[in-house]
């Protein structure tokens, strides 16, 4: 599916935004790592698409700029609280499930960066020590690339901080 179709289709499959952007804009901010270090997920060391497990952040820059073009995609959410994690982790889910819908649809190769850590196995073999069980469809999320999510959503005209009682989420899908 060539990209313009692919934009079609993220507005067709719900998203409230999608935008076309070249990788190379995307800004990396190593400081951020410490985000996933809190381990507000749980999945600190615990998830083979999160740090420390997923590789260092010059790593995971270098992984995602092998892919010259992304499409951003952002869901709006009524959650007034953007830290209660009972409202947020479902919708994270429901924007992962619609970003691997797409990735369907568009049939070609492609690097998914999701809303939040990858969530197709639970728990995750990294538990136990085991390898990954599907290392082609397993997805890092936005924090550990350390992506500057706000400069990417400004600079594609969508915004960030949706104002009260509204929360945004955003994946990536680079081709
Ligand atoms: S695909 Fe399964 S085993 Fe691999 S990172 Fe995702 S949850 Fe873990």
């Amino acid at each position: 599916m060539d990209e313009k179709k692919l934009l079609a289709a993220a507005l067709t499959e719900g998203f409230a935004n999608a935008a076309l952007i070249d990788t190379k804009s995307i800004t990396f901010i190593p400081a951020f790592r410490i985000l996933c270090e809190e381990n507000t997920c749980g999945k600190y060391n615990a998830n083979h698409a999160c740090p420390p497990l997923c590789g260092t952040v010059e790593e995971m820059r270098e992984k995602l700029l092998q892919w010259p073009r992304a499409l951003v995609l952002q869901t709006m959410w009524d959650i007034d609280d953007p830290l209660d994690s009972a409202q947020i982790k479902p919708a994270k889910e429901q924007h992962n499930q619609m970003t691997r819908r797409l990735i369907a649809q568009a049939e070609s190769p492609c690097l998914m960066v999701g809303a939040s850590g990858c969530d197709l196995c639970s728990p995750c073999t990294a538990a136990e020590g085991k390898p990954c069980r599907f290392p082609d469809r397993c997805a890092s999320c936005m924090s550990a690339y350390c992506i500057f999510v706000e400069e990417m959503a400004r600079g594609c005209g969508m915004e960030y901080d949706c104002g009260p009682g509204v929360t945004a989420f955003f994946s990536l899908i680079c081709f």
